[in-house]
């Protein structure tokens, strides 16, 4: 034995804590290893080359050599990249944790924040080549045994989370669970003119970490958590609703056998959802199964099919009141659910069993993803009495992943490189306007990377972003295009002039007065116009006649009104969405030929459309 005086406790307690499956016990079996091995946790990745050499037994040697291999990387110069460097993150989701693991090899002093104290998501990730790579080299397989193994590519989100917290902890970072971030604290300058730094304000406000100061903040909070500065743009789409649901796993042989289906489009099975809907009333679009802790399950539904079923009680026009809880029904949501995974899997899975989620019920989850939204920018920078904050978003609040593709860990790993790249040149001391115009360059190539336009050699991926995108322009974007981006001055300030500019119209939460808001102005401003009489979302505008009038209204200069074909409804539509696009910059959601039949599926998309001629010409000149 060669680590000290009580080998044997700390390789048990350094077993426990690889094979803890709780956050929670993770967190205090790490500390009880801490506290024997006598470690204080820095915050550093100085903690871990003294835990290394505290614990050199066998087990934790296998680890050390993946970890330290990473850790070489010329990138990080030996964790000296950003040593002067402290971070504050966001949420512990994988893309938070991820970015942690990263800014510790670089040698950053690191905090995480998570609002949550359980990692409860029992849903399943797709992962992509790089990524199942990039776990392994961080020693996914010691933590999680099953970790990808044969031709496995997806694991639940819960026990991702396990992994990363558990690397992120030897590697030195500080996670606070059960703490939110609520906002900003900005820098006072006290009575002898020096300036403090950048400070969270938290829940619970009295949390220690309050007096904690940063020059780098990391928004990891998924979904649509924003810090304030960010602006965010919206995609509608075709309507679509995603269903998910777990069932229980026993590993028995029959469930071993069952197949997974990595993805059945209904483009490439008509005649299997043809089946499925004669025998059960179901009409999906796609569907996924993966086998993982749980049975996992993912479907996007077609509407007219939960309505028949009851899964829906009444139609509506917007999609947050089509699925709130008083208009779903839970039971026929959970048979539904359970049909469709009984069919898809021949009936082969014995009695299934709902898995439970977080508040102990069947976990069967309904969800819109009709939009998807993106961050317009991926970093910025506030000044405020000369005390510069770098802030940075990752994962699903930089772009809302589209699940059946896996973009929620793929891109958003791909994001918390280029984050740490970022993170990196703004502690070589590069201008902060070329950090953001060289962050900008490489966020616009983001949306459309794939698995197939990427470099490779996954092998080599690193946290430069030359290794991972094919030619990338690193200067794409000029310093001149990011002076937005260069906020100075009192934050309190900005937010109430923010405050005070809100425009109440379309902003507002009440999503059908919006509706109603939209529908009259655009009744008034094509009034004057022969034959054209908007009703509603749908029917009026098929012609392509109602939009050309609208346009015509307000820039009578963009098109001839008089010599459109009424009988071209393509044709019309057509033209209004060149112009649109052409020249006022409004880029289309669907095509002419869904415009000339739009139907009710369609109409959210399309009243988002619409509401950016709201937004173009409200303030035009009549
Ligand atoms: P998340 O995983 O959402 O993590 C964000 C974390 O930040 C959360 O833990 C949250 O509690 C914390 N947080 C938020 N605000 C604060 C705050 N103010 N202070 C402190 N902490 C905060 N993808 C798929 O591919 N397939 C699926 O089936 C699927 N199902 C999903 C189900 C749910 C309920 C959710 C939320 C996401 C799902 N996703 C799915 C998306 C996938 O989980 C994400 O793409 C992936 O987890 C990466 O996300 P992230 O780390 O950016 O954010």
């Amino acid at each position: 034995q060669q680590d000290g005086e009580q080998p044997n406790q700390s390789h048990s307690l350094f077993d426990a804590f690889l094979h803890a499956k709780q956050c929670k016990e993770v967190l205090s079996r790490f500390e009880e290893l801490c506290s024997h091995l006598n470690l204080e946790h820095t915050g550093q990745i100085h903690f871990y080359h003294k835990l290394k050499s505290s614990l050199n037994y066998w087990s934790a040697k296998a680890l050390w050599t993946k970890l330290d291999k990473k850790a070489g990387h010329k990138d990080y110069d030996q964790g000296r990249a950003c040593s002067n460097t402290k971070c504050l993150i966001i949420g512990a989701g994988p893309c938070g944790l991820r970015a942690a693991i990263e800014l510790a090899f670089l040698g950053a002093h690191v905090v995480v924040v998570e609002k949550r104290e359980i990692f409860s998501r029992n849903n399943v990730l797709h992962l992509w080549p790089f990524t199942i790579q990039d776990l392994r080299a961080l020693g996914a397989k010691k933590f999680y045994g099953r970790f990808c193994t044969g031709t496995l590519d997806h694991i639940s989100i819960r026990q991702l989370q396990l992994i990363l917290l558990k690397v992120a902890l030897l590697l030195g970072v500080h996670i606070h669970i059960g703490v939110q971030f609520k906002g900003l604290i900005q820098p006072v300058v006290n009575s002898h003119g020096q300036v403090s730094e950048w400070r969270a304000d938290l829940q619970p406000g009295s949390s220690p970490l309050s007096q904690y100061e940063f020059d780098v903040l990391i928004s990891a909070g998924g979904g649509r958590f924003v810090p304030e500065g960010f602006k965010r743009k919206e995609t509608r789409g075709k309507l679509a609703i995603g269903i998910t649901t777990n069932f229980i796993n026993n590993h028995s042989r029959p469930e071993v056998e069952v197949a997974e289906i990595s993805g059945v489009a209904r483009i490439y099975h008509q005649k299997f959802f043809q089946n499925l809907c004669n025998k059960t009333g179901i009409d999906l679009e796609n569907i996924v199964y993966y086998k993982d802790d749980t049975h996992y399950f993912v479907m996007t539904a077609k509407k007219h099919s939960l309505l028949k079923k009851g899964v829906i009680l009444n139609d509506k026009l917007d999609i947050e009141s089509l699925l709130s809880p008083e208009n779903v029904n839970q039971e026929a949501l959970l048979a539904y659910a359970k049909e469709a995974a009984n069919f898809s899997t021949n009936y082969k899975l014995p009695t299934l069993q709902f898995a439970l989620n977080h508040r102990h019920r069947p976990d069967v989850d309904m969800f819109d993803f009709t939009c998807m939204s993106r961050a317009e920018n991926a970093a910025l920078v506030r000044d405020c009495n000369g005390a510069k904050l770098l802030i940075g978003l990752v994962g699903d609040c930089l772009v809302e992943p589209f699940w059946p593709l896996g973009t929620g860990v793929g891109r958003g790993f791909l994001a918390t490189f280029d984050a740490a790249w970022m993170v990196k040149r703004w502690a070589s001391e590069v201008s902060p306007l070329d950090v953001l115009a060289e962050r900008e360059s490489i966020y616009k190539r983001l949306s459309q990377t794939s698995p197939d336009n990427m470099n490779k050699n996954v092998n080599q991926y690193s946290i430069d972003p030359t290794t991972r995108y094919p030619n990338i322009n690193l200067q794409a974007i000029k310093t001149s295009q990011v002076h937005n981006l260069y906020i100075k001055g009192d934050i309190e300030m900005e937010q109430n002039k923010r405050r005070s500019r809100a425009s109440p119209e379309l902003v507002c939460k009440d999503t059908s007065r919006a509706y109603e808001e939209l529908l009259n102005w655009c009744q008034s401003n094509t009034a004057s116009y022969h034959g054209i009489k908007v009703e509603d979302f749908t029917r009026s505008w098929k012609s392509g006649l109602a939009l050309c009038a609208l346009i015509h209204h307000f820039r009578p200069d963009l098109l001839d009104f008089n010599s459109l074909d009424p009988n071209d409804p393509i044709g019309n539509n057509q033209l209004a969405l060149d112009v649109a696009e052409q020249e006022l910059g409004i880029c289309p959601v669907l095509s002419s030929t869904e415009m000339a039949s739009l139907s009710d599926d369609e109409q959210l998309g399309f009243i988002t459309y619409l509401s950016q001629f709201y937004d173009a010409f409200r303030t035009a000149p009549e």
